[in-house]
This record gives structure tokens, sequence and C-alpha cells, in this order.
């Protein structure tokens, strides 16, 4: 306990030596525990949490054995002030697509983690996915635009909430909110603390230095600055520890003295950490992105602690996000949300063919898609006309739930194949 809280005083002392044009979680740390002195004691808790898991960890098994992949459920809330900042759909899926690679160790750039790192390189098993529904059970894109007074946003959380020109967060317990905007100063991102408030769970990325291509500046233009708040928010710590050859609560990453910046090269040695050197390579370092390609299995095992029951995160492991088939609408019927139009099917039930009638041709050129109950997609084709005729002949016997997505909002009507 005591050396715990060493370590955050000293986390504190160095802050103010931060460069601006980096990660400011260790700052927002500092604001958080300043306003709520209690913090410390949850943050312990969830530390002795996860020490105790890697212990019984390390004590059953051998190395890297852990199966199976954590699905997470993910919105993005783009806060922009200028057209600039409202980074497109295809930047935000490249920068899920970053994700997906790196924390399954399936990023091209694996080819430049140094030898001597390799045996420590680990697949850390998240995958991430845009949410397909929202908090009242409706279908989402899982990307959400928003036009803000606001210039720049600052580490006092004003774009987590409407009433602030940002926007409210979804449920923490089912989605992981990612908030992109443009940051005072430029700085690069923050996440919220473990353990913190849940109204302010999530990460926040400087719209500049999030996804790939698009409004995207190097050298944070390969999607890293969100690979490393989201370490954070899985309750990694920077490398360095955040002091003077500070300590990252992970074995398998050398200790050294600060954080490294721009492009290192060669075997940088500090805090006696030969022959290994520094890990400039890691996500949670700040090198530029491209001199970053790894997690270790250290750091594996603390992110994966947070998802066992018990843990913080354990709960989203639950979340209905991702069902495909909104939850709301597969309980209450043929309703849409507002979106100014209507569509009849029939014959219902049927055996063969479904017709289906749109009210008026604003439909057209929007998507037309068929489910199952298990939200799988089994068709799906583009309206050009007002009345549809789908084969359903090779369709089991079952409900099925029509979709048609417009910009405004999306309709969804059921059926059943006899
Ligand atoms: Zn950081």
């Amino acid at each position: 306990m005591g050396r715990f809280l060493f370590v955050i005083s000293l986390q504190v002392s160095v802050l103010v030596t931060q460069a601006q044009n980096s990660c400011q979680t260790v700052e927002y740390m500092h604001q958080a525990l300043l306003k709520s002195p209690d913090f410390v004691s949850r943050m312990m808790e969830i530390e002795n949490f996860t020490q105790g898991y890697i212990r019984s960890h390390n004590a059953t098994t051998s190395s890297n054995d852990d199966s199976g992949l954590v699905v997470i459920p993910v919105v993005v809330h783009i806060l922009y002030n200028n057209t600039q900042q409202n980074i497109s759909d295809a930047q935000v899926k490249s920068q899920i697509a970053v994700l997906n690679q790196d924390y399954i160790r399936r990023n091209a750039d694996t080819v430049n983690t140094p030898a001597r790192f390799k045996p420590v390189a680990a697949d850390c098993g998240f995958q991430f996915e845009l949410a397909k529904v929202d908090p009242n059970g409706y279908a989402t894109t899982g990307i959400i635009h928003k036009q803000t007074d606001v210039q720049s946003f600052g580490l006092e959380d004003g774009i987590k909430f409407s009433s602030t020109g940002g926007d409210d967060g979804w449920d923490r317990d089912s989605y992981l909110n990612i908030w992109v905007g443009n940051l005072t100063n430029g700085f690069l991102g923050y996440s919220s603390v473990v353990g913190g408030p849940v109204a302010n769970d999530g990460v926040v990325v400087l719209y500049n230095a999030f996804g790939v291509g698009g409004s995207a500046v190097a050298p944070f233009d390969k999607g890293r600055t969100t690979t490393h708040e989201i370490g954070h928010w899985m309750n990694l710590i920077h490398t360095w520890g955040d002091a003077f050859c500070g300590n990252d609560y992970v074995a398998d990453t050398p200790p050294q003295q600060a954080a490294d910046y721009g492009s290192p090269s060669g075997i940088i040695i500090t805090c006696n950490n030969a022959p290994l050197g520094n890990m400039y390579q890691n996500y949670m370092d700040f090198s530029n992105d491209a001199s970053m390609n790894l997690f270790t299995q250290g750091q594996k095992q603390r992110m994966i602690a947070l998802f066992q029951p018990g843990g913080p995160h354990y709960a989203i492991l639950s979340s209905t996000a991702l069902t495909g088939i909104p939850l709301k609408d597969t309980l209450s019927a043929d309703e849409g949300s507002g979106s100014g139009f209507s569509v009849s099917l029939y014959p219902n039930p049927s055996t063969d063919h479904i017709n289906v009638n749109f009210s008026d041709n604003s439909v057209f050129g929007s998507e037309l898609e068929i489910f199952n109950q298990l939200g799988m997609k089994l068709t799906s084709t583009i309206i050009e006309e007002l009345n549809l005729s789908v084969n359903v002949s090779s369709f089991p016997k079952g409900l099925y739930f029509v979709r048609v997505n417009k910009a405004q909002g999306a309709l969804i009507k059921k059926f059943i194949k006899l």
C-alpha cells in the first residue's frame, strides 16, 4: 500500500514536466485524485485484485495460453467545431481496424519488434466492434457526429457531457466510449482512470491523431494514440512508471528512466536495463506511431484481469450492444425510430416470398436487410422501387426481421416464415 501511494505522489511530481504533445492520462489522474481523495482506495483495491489475478495465473499456467477473444463494443462520439474536425465514418473504421490488429498482434509492423523483445510480445486477445444497438435499444452505426460550439476540450471532461458542449457517454457496462475532438494545446489524448466515476469512463483522442488517413497527421497517423489510451483504460501504466526509473507493475517491460519520444533506434540503456534497453517499441511509451509495435505478456495479464468476475470491466462481457437486432425492437414490434416513412410486409406469415412495400420513394438508395433471430444478416439489397419481393423460400421456419437503414434512422419490421 505504501509503495503504491508513493508512486502516485511521484506521478504527480513529474507531470508538470510532461510535454503537451502527448498523452495526458497522468495529469488527468492527478486532477481526478484532487477532486476525489477516496478514489485512491478504489484504485488500490483494483490494483490488489489485478496483482492477485496475475499471481494465481502465474501459479497455474506456464505462458501465453489464454484462449478466446474478448469483443468490446465501441461507441465513437465525434465532437466537431468545424467540418475538418467532423471526421468520416471511414476514418473511424480505420481506427477500429488498427485496434483489431494491434490487440491480437496482427499488425504488419511486428517485423520491427527486435528479436530481444519477441519472446514477450503478446497477442492480447481483444477485439473491438462498433456498437449495433444504442442504449435505447435502437439500431446504431456506433458513430455519433455532433456539432459543438466548444473550440477545444481540456482535461475537465467537458467533451463527455452534453451540458458542456460534449456528448453524454453511453453505459460503460455495455460500451467502450471513445470521444474524438479538438483538444486543448493539441495534446493527443487521455483515458479515464480505472475505478473512476462511471459517467466519465472511456478515452478521449485528438481528432487528427485518430485513425489512418483523413484528418490524421504524421507522426501520429497510424492509430496508435487510441491503442495507447485504451491500454490505459485497461489499467496499463506508461513503461517508465511515470517516474524516474519507475514501476509499471509489469515484469517483462524493462525499467526505463523516462518516456522515449520520436523515432528512437538501437539499444538505449537506462536504469541498468542492459542488455535489453528501453522498450520504446511498446504501445505504452511515447514514441511516434511508426515506432510502436507491441504489448507484452505481462501487460496482457494486467488487462485481462479487469475482465475477470469481480473486475471493473467484467460487466461489458454481457453487453447486448453487438447482437445485431436491437433488443427493444425484437420485443416491441413494428415501429421505426422517427424516420418519417413506413413499410408494410405481406403476406405475413409467408412461405416463399415476402413483399415489402414502402410509403414513398425517400427510401430509394437505402439498404434493406433481413436478419434472423440470432442477429445474423441473411440478405441485403439496395432499395430502388416502392415494391420489393424477396425470396425467402430457403429460410428455415422462424421469426425474421426486415431492417431499412436511412440516414435519419432505421426502421424494423418482423415477419414469420412458415
Ligand atoms: Zn499515456
